[in-house]
């Protein structure tokens, strides 16, 4: 029998008997809404505190996609960042261009940052490279992840550094960064993991941090579902070709059995992270021929896409 649980009466919280909303199956613990938010509020802010990812005075460009995971960090950042001397942020949506899909997260953005009051920049991929991400895929839908991966990096990147921001926040939760692990093993890519770009310095590189990397997905959607903060919003029509959902779904499913899972796969890439700490995997930083961008290589990413492109 599970903690709190008593069989034929609904579960209650660990911490204050009410009702429970969530179950933590790695703990064995029921958290009612109020418990779970606080929960989650004070993960974020120790992640934050303790990989020292927002120091006072910086300022914060958050990718806002409309999702949950990002309306998430939005609603978490604007109650944790006050209580951080001359912390600041800034919300950036990428408008991909992408038909069925765009138009109602874009909505939820605007209507998330006018809420909050918080400053809400929106760039898009026609802006960026002339053509909407759903013109730019005819005949190649298939790489559509990789492309627009690549793209929105570089949209995000561009707004953040207009908006004088010292570091670019992302939504990833657990389940992201465990799926990250898998795909890399899947491609026979551990290295990965472990490899970064040369720091620089923040005129050419900003830092990209993931406040939300502890949290489980579904915590995440409870926490904005408890608040009155979760909206259905559609699906990107080219998520069926990603291998990421494959892996999300595998690993939801193993997770579902062997609760823990996803964390042991987060904790074999910190442990890779020690051994190989002192190795050279570290990729020197240069600047990209034609555009001019922080890249390891002679042409960064966007400027070979855009070749491949012929844009
Ligand atoms: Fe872009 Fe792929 Fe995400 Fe769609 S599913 S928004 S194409 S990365
Ligand atoms: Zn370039």
């Amino acid at each position: 029998m599970e903690p709190h649980a008593v069989p034929g009466e609904s579960p209650v919280c660990a911490c204050c008997a009410e009702p429970a909303v969530v179950y933590q199956p790695v703990i064995r613990r029921y958290l009612c809404g109020t418990h779970l938010v606080r929960d989650v509020e004070e993960r974020v802010r120790t992640t934050i505190l303790e990989t020292g990812q927002i120091h006072a005075g910086d300022r914060v460009a958050v990718g806002l996609s409309g999702g949950k995971d990002s309306t998430a960090l939005l609603v978490i950042l604007s109650r944790l960042l006050p209580t951080l001397p001359g912390a600041s942020f800034v919300a950036i949506t990428v408008d991909e261009g992408i038909a069925g899909y765009r138009a109602d997260t874009m909505r939820a953005a605007k209507s998330l940052t006018q809420r909050l009051g918080v400053d809400h920049r929106i760039v898009t991929f026609r802006a960026l490279i002339g053509d909407d991400l759903d013109t730019l895929l005819i005949g190649r839908e298939t790489h559509a992840c990789t492309i627009c991966g690549i793209l929105r990096k570089k949209a995000l990147a561009d707004a953040a550094r207009a908006a004088g921001a010292t570091s670019i926040a992302t939504g990833h939760n657990l389940d992201d960064e465990a799926q990250s692990v898998l795909m890399n093993a899947f491609r026979g890519d551990l290295p990965r993991l472990v490899r970064t770009t040369g720091t620089g310095t923040s005129e050419t590189f900003l830092p990209r941090i993931k406040p939300l990397m502890a949290i489980p997905e579904k915590e995440i959607a409870s926490y904005l579902f408890v608040q009155d903060l979760f909206s259905v919003l559609p699906e990107c029509p080219y998520t069926k070709y990603a291998l990421r959902a494959e892996v999300r779904a595998l690993l939801s499913d193993y997770e579902c059995h062997h609760p823990g899972t996803m964390q042991h796969l987060i904790e074999s890439k910190k442990t890779i992270e020690q051994y190989c700490a002192g190795t050279p995997v570290m990729e020197p930083l240069h600047r990209c021929r034609e555009c001019g961008d922080p890249c390891s290589g002679d042409l960064c990413q966007v400027c070979r896409l855009r070749h491949s492109l012929g844009k």
